[in-house]
């Protein structure tokens, strides 16, 4: 049977798997991991992707969502990065345009802040020129007044005026998911709920993993003649597996956001601003509400599951109280929260903020390739240097594609933006009644939306299509999968989820035929889900 994203066929796919011998095997589904099945899988190695969670559960579904230019690499004189991300961000807006969103930023300018009014002038003059940025989204600057105009909750006090710039907008667990579509469309495999648990070694080199599939209860064995630890925040334990020496270790630190509705704070535009202690803080809008962070404190708690504390909820509503002024939000007025971990490489004598976000690759003796620290925004690059290393000992599979690949739910006018889906979506503004809905749709899969809004014929029907195309398209082993990374809905449709839940979570057993246990199993799941990710389950 061909292998397929297909939860039904899991069973059958993971053994055949344990027969086969792979070039490549790749520990971790987040975006490094699955960056580096997608390269790999275009040049024409054969390769298998093992994720412990599902797909994108680590930082890749927790981040700030941005692909960023990096303009506060800019502020620590990083010209060479600011650089590379710019044109990383570019070849993604090419690549994945249903997924990258332009978003004008206005960035606040106060007497005591960070940044002058020249000098930021002239910092975001310099990153739209790194960046690589069109002459249509060049920044311009604001005086006071109409700096106010522009955002008129802002605090008064002090203002000088502000920047207008762009930065690029994305939904990160869709990101990852649909660069891992890509890379099974050329050929990788990829099993998520897999754990690694040891690795496999013959004549002093890895050869392969042991591995427990935790949908099955069962244990498997894979071989492949290179292995790569992506594994974000978990690298040093496997690298602790492989008995490395490390010298160069992971720096946990820990970064929240909260979600807001946008009733609540009616900003006009997404922001970029100074919090009290000088660090910097995004207020993003995205469908109906605002979500706004971020922290970065030292971390040594659970990796699985890292959570809001009152500390973090306390610092973030703070910073928001001192720029807007009559706002007064309080903790009731959170919606919905995640927490997410950096992979830092620790620097002696440096605080959280300022250890590099570069990323760094540790090669041990016996063949294993871990790779740590780095973007979302880079993740193409950053694979690109972990597939060329290995090219450079098989010289067989050819140089890098990627830049010019489009992901599975672009179509080939990708540089116009999503325009061209958005505009198609009129055609079914007769069907559905909720329109917002079908603008999700394809910000989450692309031309692939219009698929699933053939196949409905009304609102309700079009989400069961989606749960049916993410079981048979994109792994989906719990329905709570689906409320977080798939759709995103448990941090920006909350009400939604928990009105339809019991609908749902009927159709979804249906579909996989599941036991009385197992719907318990599901509910107990959604009941984690609401505890972490909001403030009233
Ligand atoms: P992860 O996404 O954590 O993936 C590692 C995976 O490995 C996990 O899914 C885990 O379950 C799996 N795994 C672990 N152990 C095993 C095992 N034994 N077997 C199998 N699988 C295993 N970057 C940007 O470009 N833009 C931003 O706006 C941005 N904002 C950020 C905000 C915050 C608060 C944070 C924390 C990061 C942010 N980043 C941002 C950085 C970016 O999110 C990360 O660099 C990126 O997501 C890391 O991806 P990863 O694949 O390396 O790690």
């Amino acid at each position: 049977m061909p292998y397929s994203l297909d939860s039904t066929h899991r069973i059958q796919h993971i053994e055949q798997a344990s027969k086969e011998q792979f070039d490549l095997i790749v520990i971790g589904g987040g975006i490094t991991g699955s960056g580096i099945a997608f390269d790999a899988a275009s040049r024409g190695m054969k390769v298998l992707l093992l994720e412990k969670q599902d797909f994108a559960a680590g930082t890749s579904s927790r981040s700030t969502k941005l692909i960023h230019g990096g303009l506060r690499y800019l502020k620590q004189l990083q010209f060479g990065l600011v650089r590379q991300v710019g044109k990383e961000r570019a070849i993604l807006y090419k690549n994945a345009s249903y997924l990258v969103h332009p978003e004008k930023l206005l960035l606040p300018i106060y007497k005591k802040g960070s940044l002058g009014y020249y000098s930021t002038s002239l910092a975001l003059w310099l990153y739209d020129l790194l960046a690589g940025v069109q002459k249509i989204e060049s920044r311009i600057m604001l005086s006071k007044n109409k700096t106010l105009a522009e955002e008129p909750l802002l605090n008064n006090q002090e203002l000088l005026g502000s920047g207008m710039y762009y930065e690029y907008r994305t939904d990160d667990a869709r990101l990852t998911i649909e660069v891992l579509k890509t890379a099974v469309h050329y050929g990788a495999q990829a099993y998520n709920y897999t754990q690694v648990d040891d690795f496999i070694v013959k004549n002093g080199r890895v050869v392969g993993v042991e591995a427990s599939d935790s949908i099955n209860n069962s244990k498997h064995k894979f071989l492949a003649k290179y292995v790569v630890n992506a594994t974000g925040p978990w690298v040093d334990d496997l690298r602790n597996k492989n008995s490395e020496d490390l010298n160069k270790h992971l720096f946990l630190t820990k970064g929240v956001h909260l979600v807001f509705s946008q009733e609540r704070i009616p900003l006009k535009h997404s922001m970029y601003f100074d919090a009290p202690d000088g660090r910097m803080v995004f207020a993003i809008k995205r469908e109906g509400k605002v979500y706004i962070g971020t922290t970065d404190t030292e971390y040594h708690d659970s990796k699985e599951s890292p959570v809001c504390s009152i500390e973090d909820k306390t610092y973030v509503l703070n910073a928001i109280n001192t720029m807007f002024v009559n706002l007064d939000l309080q903790m009731v007025d959170i919606e919905s929260c995640w927490a997410g971990l950096r992979p830092l490489i620790h620097e002696q004598g440096k605080s959280p903020s300022e250890l590099s976000r570069k990323d760094e690759v540790f090669m041990a003796e016996n063949g294993l390739i871990s790779i740590a620290g780095g973007k979302l925004t880079a993740f193409r690059n950053m694979a690109q240097k972990i597939v060329d290393r290995i090219e450079s000992k098989e010289k067989r599979f050819g140089l890098c594609k990627t830049h010019d690949l489009l992901l599975v739910g672009s179509t080939d006018i990708a540089a116009k933006g999503c325009q061209d889906l958005i505009d198609g979506l009129s055609k079914y503004k007769a069907k559905f009644a909720d329109y917002k809905n079908l603008e999700r749709l394809v910000h989450s899969y692309g031309n692939v939306s219009f698929e699933m809004m053939e196949l409905a014929k009304d609102d309700k029907s079009l989400v069961y299509t989606e749960i049916d195309y993410c079981i048979k398209n994109e792994s989906l082993e719990h329905l709570a999968d689906y409320y977080s990374r798939r759709s995103g809905k448990i941090l920006f449709a909350s009400d939604e989820v928990k009105l339809n839940h019991k609908d749902l979570l009927s159709h979804f057993s249906k579909l996989k035929g599941l036991s009385a246990d197992q719907i318990s199993n599901e509910e107990n799941l959604f009941e984690k889900l609401k505890k972490e990710a909001l403030v009233n389950p």
